[in-house]
């Protein structure tokens, strides 16, 4: 016979560990399914923060911030495209997120300006460290002190249908055949797309070709799922690049080295953008440099700005040059035009007008050595759409109606974040929604709330 559980969840990121812990204390048997050999997802990678508002160590800090300011933000970082219903619900309930995982022993204590954000409001480490990490080690650390059943190397492949209802998971582990649980809900919280570049360039063909930031397991696999059990999605368009990752590995690089006095130039050693546009202005201008590729570059004096270059540096992503010259003979681009631009660029920095490309900021005239680069390409970062949920976390079809026993939270889900998510939003979202769909999907799997 079959295995059954009450509750069995697809992927372990911050939206399923989250729904995990919360239907386990309900009482419940949960089984969590992780395609990956570690737990964690791309909640892992996440840098900047968890956003809410009203919240215990704001209060602490006494920063002044309001419910209605981050739904405000929220929706005018989405462009107004995001369901006003779900952002209610996110950011009402974001502070007892915080709660969530500082009440299980994490450190969500400092508290942080993001991009977009009215008030300090992105919760973090003491320190500022890194906020996926910390948040995957409280979650994993609390389901193993509960005993919550996690498999990993566990591949869901697709939803059993039973009356109508959503009543378990086909799943293949290893090289075992493929098994059945039963349970009485599913929740998928499987991430979003941003590493499927097939489905991503199908939806989207100026994205093709681009790489990811993304873990590989994030796949879309959830999305596909739902939709052959009849799930709708919405917003599937809504795909958010970033234009300074570095090609191969997936780094990431933050945009205030750009925002202290970055350029950006191809390996004709000319600039091609004004750096400080928008996100996707800027990968499409990458995309039609030689090789796809640009490189940022930088002096000694936005170096000593800005502390996350150590991080690059320690971590082998840069290349040092004692003048232009020698930097642009290492990374083999042009050396002549490179001191050309690099000439014109201290001009216009003198003169508060770049003549070129009209960048408004320039805070430094890059004429003080070392000089350094990094070769960086755009990247998929963060898919807004995917699977349609109502305010209770449970799947709707093309109708508007719940499917009975079928619940979705985190990045799998759409209309959060409308047409762009702002930075901490992730965070609050997987959170906020795994806790609800892990108490809807265990205190009442298929009615309605
Ligand atoms: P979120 O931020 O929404 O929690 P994450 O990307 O952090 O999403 O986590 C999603 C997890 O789901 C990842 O660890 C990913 O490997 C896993 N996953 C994706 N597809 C499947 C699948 N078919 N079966 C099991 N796990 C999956």
């Amino acid at each position: 016979a079959a295995e059954q559980a009450d509750v069995v969840i697809i992927g372990s990121g911050g939206a399923g560990l989250s729904a995990a812990v919360t239907a386990h204390d309900l009482g419940k048997k949960v089984i969590v399914l992780e395609k990956m050999a570690m737990v964690g997802g791309n909640t892992n990678r996440a840098a900047g923060g968890l956003n809410a508002a009203e919240t215990k160590p704001q209060a602490k800090l006494g920063i002044k911030d309001s419910i209605e300011s981050h739904f405000n933000d929220t929706i005018k970082g989405g462009h107004y495209l995001n369901n006003p219903d779900l952002d209610h619900k996110l950011t009402d309930n974001a502070k007892y997120s915080v709660d969530f995982i500082n009440d299980l022993g994490g450190d969500l204590n400092d508290v942080g300006m993001m991009a977009g954000a009215s008030q300090k409001r992105a919760h973090r480490p003491t320190g500022g460290g890194f906020v996926g990490a910390e948040v995957v080690r409280t979650l994993y650390k609390a389901s193993k002190d509960r005993n919550i059943d996690i498999r990993t190397m566990a591949d869901a492949q697709k939803l059993i249908v039973k009356d109508g209802k959503v009543v378990g998971v086909q799943f293949k582990q290893g090289k075992k055949p493929a098994q059945i649980v039963h349970a009485k809900a599913v929740v998928i919280a499987s991430g979003g797309f941003s590493a499927n570049q097939a489905m991503v360039a199908k939806i989207d063909p100026k994205l093709k070709g681009f790489a990811t930031t993304n873990q590989p397991g994030a796949t879309g696999d959830g999305i596909i799922m739902g939709e052959k059990v009849g799930a709708a999605t919405v917003d599937m368009k809504q795909i958010q690049t970033h234009p300074t990752v570095v090609p191969g590995n997936g780094e990431m690089i933050t945009e205030a080295v750009r925002g202290n006095g970055a350029i950006l130039v191809n390996k004709e050693g000319k600039r091609f953008i004004n750096e400080l546009q928008t996100r996707d202005v800027v990968s499409a201008a990458e995309l039609k440099q030689t090789d796809k590729v640009g490189y940022l570059f930088f002096d000694n004096s936005v170096r000593k700005s800005l502390k996350a270059i150590e991080t690059y540096i320690k971590k082998g992503l840069v290349t040092e040059g004692k003048t232009p010259e020698e930097l642009a003979q290492k990374l083999g681009i042009n050396a002549d035009n490179l001191k050309t631009t690099l000439t014109e660029y201290a001009k216009f920095q003198a003169d508060k007008k770049d003549a070129q490309f009209g960048r408004a900021d320039m805070p430094r005239p890059l004429t003080e050595a070392p000089y350094y680069a990094v070769m960086v390409t755009p990247a998929v970062h963060h898919t807004m759409g995917g699977l349609r949920i109502n305010t209770e976390a449970q799947v709707l079809n093309h109708k508007g109606n719940v499917i009975p026993g079928l619940f979705a939270a985190g990045e799998v889900t759409g209309g959060v974040h409308g047409g762009n998510r702002l930075g901490g939003n992730a965070m609050a979202d997987i959170v906020t929604f795994g806790r609800i769909a892990g108490r809807n999907a265990a205190e009442n799997p298929t009615g309605v709330i």
